[in-house]
């Protein structure tokens, strides 16, 4: 049983910045507006993420780290969100199967925060001989996950890593995306001792503030938006997008479907020809795109693993979506 979790753990995450956004997610999913995140190793020695959120309840610590324990029963109930929101109750349960979990909460009504260590599900003791209960200790509401030494029980996993400051790279990419999507939440992230390195993003930052920050001036002072939505189809978008006049060595897509981090080779692949007669040969765009789509119409059958996902009517729908691209950059004048 221990090796199938393990391994069902190892799927779902597979690099630090896998782990990461489950971790964001839940931050931000307990209505956090300030979210701090510390990293050593590229997320592999320590991945540790701070939020002010309404913390979890002292009663449901000792089931926390079991598989399938949620908080979030609407969206359980509604199975077919399972596509976009990731497995339900799976995150905790996984990570404490592969690294040393300890989560410090405080919710509004407790008066001091707890600290729990989990491994393998369960809840464990600091040091041997010492109980596996959790422990007062003096706190702000909120809750702090730390993850340390991740993939420790896997050695095939460790030994996958090439460099930690590629992991790092793509655990400021992450944050960057949940940075510019998630308004009214501040953004810190940097490596463990040292405050120079990172993003941070204030929470009274409008999106061309936040896409400044993490992008740069150059992009946010060329950017259009538009919006669009159709019924028939069950969806809604907003989008930031670079206009003709700026044009970057790669497309930068940052995608949000319902909310979270996706990815979509096909809106990709679209939005990149609609641009293609705009642009200098060789130039490409950036692109936010947020979408709500009727959770029932995004694709159930994807794999933990590809955070690529599918919607019913995706052609359609990047139709239009390409059809507003059109209109934003013909109306720019050049
Ligand atoms: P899910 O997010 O699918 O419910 P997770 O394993 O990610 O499953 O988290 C399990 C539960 O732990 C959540 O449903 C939530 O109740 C609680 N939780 C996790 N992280 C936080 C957090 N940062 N703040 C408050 N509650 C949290
Ligand atoms: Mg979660």
């Amino acid at each position: 049983q221990d090796v199938v979790n393990k391994i069902a753990a190892g799927e779902i995450i597979v690099a630090p910045v896998h782990a990461l956004k489950e971790l964001i997610e839940n931050a931000v999913d307990a209505g956090s507006t300030a979210l701090e995140v510390v990293v050593k190793d590229g997320g592999l020695k320590l991945l540790q993420i701070k939020d002010n959120g309404h913390g979890i309840d002292k009663e449901d610590l000792p089931i926390l780290c079991e598989r399938f324990t949620t908080s979030k029963l609407k969206a359980f109930e509604d199975l077919s969100s399972i596509g976009t929101y990731g497995f339900r109750g799976e995150a905790l349960a996984s990570i404490s199967h592969i690294a040393h979990l300890t989560v410090t909460t405080r919710t509004k009504e407790s008066s001091c925060a707890w600290r729990a260590q989990y491994a393998d599900g369960k809840l464990t003791s600091p040091k041997p001989g010492q109980s596996a209960d959790p422990k007062p200790i003096a706190g702000q509401p909120g809750t702090q996950i730390t993850v340390e030494d991740l993939f420790y029980n896997v050695p095939s996993r460790r030994r996958a890593f090439r460099s930690a400051s590629e992991e790092y790279a793509k655990i400021l990419e992450l944050v960057g995306k949940c940075a510019v999507h998630c308004l009214g939440v501040s953004f810190s992230c940097k490596k463990h001792g040292d405050n120079s390195s990172g993003v941070s993003v204030p929470a009274n930052a409008s999106i061309i503030d936040r896409i400044r920050v993490i992008h740069g001036s150059a992009l946010a002072n060329e950017l259009v938006n538009f919006k669009a939505e159709n019924e028939r189809w069950g969806f809604k978008c907003e989008a930031w997008i670079s206009n003709a006049n700026y044009s970057s060595k790669k497309t930068t897509l940052l995608l949000f479907i319902n909310h979270r981090v996706v990815e979509s080779a096909a809106i990709k692949k679209s939005v990149e020809q609609t641009y293609g007669t705009f642009l200098p040969k060789g130039g490409h765009p950036f692109v936010y795109l947020s979408l709500d789509i009727e959770p029932q119409r995004v694709d159930v059958n994807v794999h933990p693993t590809k955070r690529e996902v599918h919607f019913l009517n995706e052609d359609e729908i990047i139709a239009i979506i390409c059809d507003e691209v059109r209109d934003s950059l013909s109306k720019v004048d050049t």
